[in-house]
């Protein structure tokens, strides 16, 4: 089934309405097997909505409009669309005396004009709008169908779930199917190499990444009647990426960490240098980690790592703050402090200044020491400074997950 979008408007064309209606359209069709094959957006004119109509139909049979249903002189998509199709529009005293019920309920008198509003295509269905007073459309001629819904989002939305979805559904014969799989600790051209031959071996699934700086995600769609296909890439998939997959899209790795921490009955603190408490920051966005996380130390100065993390000053002055040896002693130091059964130190240089030929921009070492076994990593991250961090606080997420 294919399906193409008409959202007429000045307001969405000139940039002051977000074209979110169109959005939800697309999404709610495509996830139920239909395609989107068109979208447009038009302006008020009469003319203009005929344009579209035209172009619409070259892409689908079924075109869904949206706004220019109200009772002012701009609202002209009824009447763009009887001129298009050749149909009367025809007076329907039930759409009014609907209209005339809306305005009672909130003890309003009625607006002339909203007559303009009581009129259906000759030949085409009224949809009940119980959220406004513009009763959204349908007609159907020469193997075209039409919906025409009101512009406002509760209203479009509430419509086509009571009208449009049963419709589609009727028309649609074959349902999709949709895994997804969220990596972390990967990057997008890293894991696009591990998988790349799975494309020719699945050829009916459609293999989509969308990547973010602390992780990749793989929406993989198709028909119900390649199930099989998609088990067995699922199988597939899941064997490569076993070092990275923490699970669906919905997962949050900080979400996990707290949740494994919970299980285990370990509590957690944090020292950080360059991250600047990210770390902290991202993990206390989770909810209820309140039992397991105990504390999160921004140390920055060289200062504050001797009176806060009690460092060693020969050690810091040998090896720099920057240095294995003192992401070592930060952590090893918390659990000491902190009383934390896992402690996780980040020390690095986020620049742009600061970098030498030895220690460069982006170097970072971090430590995590659990229950007394230490664990050392350093990583040389690119980008600018936010990035550095973010890069950081994503390694060192996935690092306490594995
Ligand atoms: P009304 O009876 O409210 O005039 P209508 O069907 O005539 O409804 P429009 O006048 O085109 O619809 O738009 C009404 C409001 O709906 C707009 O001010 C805007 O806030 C919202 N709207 C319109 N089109 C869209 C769109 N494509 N996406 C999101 N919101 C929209
Ligand atoms: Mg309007």
């Amino acid at each position: 089934m294919k399906v193409a979008i008409l959202a007429v408007g000045n307001e969405v064309l000139c940039g002051k309405t977000l074209n979110t209606n169109s959005m939800f359209i697309a999404r709610e069709v495509e996830g139920m097997g239909g395609k989107v094959t068109h979208q447009q957006v038009v302006p008020d004119q009469i003319e203009e909505i005929v344009r579209g109509l035209e172009t619409a139909y070259t892409y689908a049979d079924l075109v869904i409009t949206i706004g220019g249903l109200g009772p002012t002189v701009d609202d002209l998509t009824r009447d763009g669309v009887a001129k298009y199709f050749e149909v009367e529009l025809v007076y329907d005293q039930d759409i009014y005396q609907g209209i005339c019920d809306y305005f009672k309920r909130s003890h309003q008198d009625i607006p002339e004009n909203n007559v303009r509003q009581a009129y259906k295509f000759a030949g085409g269905l009224v949809l009940p709008n119980n959220n406004g007073t513009a009763p959204a459309l349908f007609l159907q001629k020469d193997f075209q169908t039409i919906f025409l819904l009101p512009g406002p989002p509760s209203e479009l939305e509430l419509i086509f779930n009571d009208s449009v979805r049963p419709y589609l559904v009727s028309q649609i014969e074959e349902r999709k199917i949709t895994n997804s799989y969220r990596l972390c600790g990967i990057g997008e051209s890293v894991a696009e190499g591990k998988i790349i031959h799975l494309y020719k071996q699945y050829p009916h699934l459609n293999i989509a990444p969308y990547c973010a700086v602390d992780k990749v995600d793989y929406i993989v769609t198709t028909l119900e009647r390649y199930r099989t296909e998609l088990e067995a890439f699922d199988e597939e998939f899941r064997t490569i990426m076993k070092d990275y997959y923490i699970g669906n899209q919905s997962t949050d790795l900080p979400s996990e960490i707290v949740r494994l921490l919970k299980e285990k009955g370990l509590t957690l603190a944090t020292a950080e240098s360059c991250s600047g408490g990210l770390l902290s920051s991202t993990l206390i966005n989770v909810e209820g980690i309140s039992t397991v996380f105990l504390e999160g130390i921004v140390s920055y100065s060289y200062e504050s790592k001797l009176k806060r993390l009690d460092i060693n000053v020969d050690r810091l002055m040998e090896y720099g703050a920057v240095s294995e040896e003192i992401a070592h002693d930060m952590a090893v130091n918390l659990r000491e402090i902190s009383g934390a059964d896992v402690t996780v130190s980040i020390t690095g240089i986020a620049g742009p200044g600061g970098g030498s030929e030895l220690k460069p921009v982006g170097l970072v070492y971090m430590a995590i020491d659990v229950c007394g076994q230490i664990f050392l990593k350093s990583y040389i991250f690119n980008g600018n400074r936010e990035k550095i961090r973010q890069r950081t606080v994503a390694e060192a997420l996935y690092w306490l997950y594995y």
